[in-house]
């Protein structure tokens, strides 16, 4: 294995947004991380893998790291809750609460604690087979993969429908985006049409069979998510994208259900 230098990567997507993300993480667990910073305060929308520590790195990025920041997790899978436990303020969809309190599901990088089962889903979904572990590079010289335990912590509060998430000069209205998740929820701005999308959609393989997915779910969701005034998507992996591409996801999906999967 090579060893990981950096092992967060950036990308600022506006003035205040900015994307952080895990290059050495495997292509299925490398989830996108969003740091907004508001003129009140910042807000990390999902927190990676919790590989290393994710605060003091976010607070090398931030214009002032002394301002409060939320922490808001698009649903409770590994790759996005990884360092939930480094904010004061914590904050999920009552119907993962749970899970972020006490994560019950994949906890640890090892593949062969995956079941086989979802293994192959995950085959047959696209994504490239896993090594040893679900990193490609450890994040230091020496890194002992079996030290990592995904720890998840409590919620602060709980995000239904209808909240908002006010960041001053940035306000997102939570919606409720189930389908991957029972509990995945987006962040929507309506003054620019951005989107917090998690995993709800991306672009790459969507995950629609398995523990927690609802393919009558997402088909719901994409109907509400036509319906709103959406100029940009930051999903949970893969690369930011126009409603032009988020409309042609939604059919590409519709058609592979309309067929009888
Ligand atoms: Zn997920």
């Amino acid at each position: 294995m090579n060893i990981a230098n950096d092992w967060f990567k950036t990308k600022k997507l506006s003035a205040d947004t900015t994307l952080i993300f895990e290059p050495h993480a495997h292509v299925l667990v490398r989830a996108n991380m969003f740091l907004v910073e508001g003129s009140e305060r910042d807000m990390i929308f999902d927190t990676g893998m919790g590989v290393i520590p994710l605060k003091p790195f976010l607070d090398t990025l931030r214009r002032d790291p002394s301002k409060e920041i939320i922490c808001v997790a698009s649903h409770t899978h590994i790759d996005h809750i990884g360092a939930v436990h480094e904010f004061d303020a914590r904050l999920v969809h009552p119907i993962e609460a749970e899970e972020m309190a006490k994560p019950t599901d994949q906890l640890t990088l090892f593949r062969n604690e995956m079941p086989d089962n979802i293994l192959q889903l995950l085959l047959d979904a696209g994504y490239p087979p896993i090594g040893e572990t679900l990193l490609e590079a450890p994040p230091y010289a020496g890194y002992d993969p079996a030290t990592y335990r995904l720890q998840g912590a409590a919620p602060t509060g709980l995000l239904n429908p209808g909240n908002t998430v006010d960041l001053g000069n940035h306000l997102y209205r939570v919606l409720h985006l189930p389908g991957h998740s029972p509990g995945s929820i987006g962040l929507f701005e309506t003054s620019t049409g951005v989107l917090f999308a998690g995993d709800a959609i991306y672009d790459g393989p969507l995950i629609f069979e398995g523990p927690g997915t609802s393919i009558p779910d997402y088909r719901k969701m994409f109907e509400l998510l036509k319906s709103l005034p959406i100029v940009t998507i930051h999903g949970g992996h893969d690369s930011s994208f126009d409603r032009t591409r988020m409309l042609e996801i939604i059919r590409h999906y519709e058609a592979i259900w309309d067929r009888g999967n």
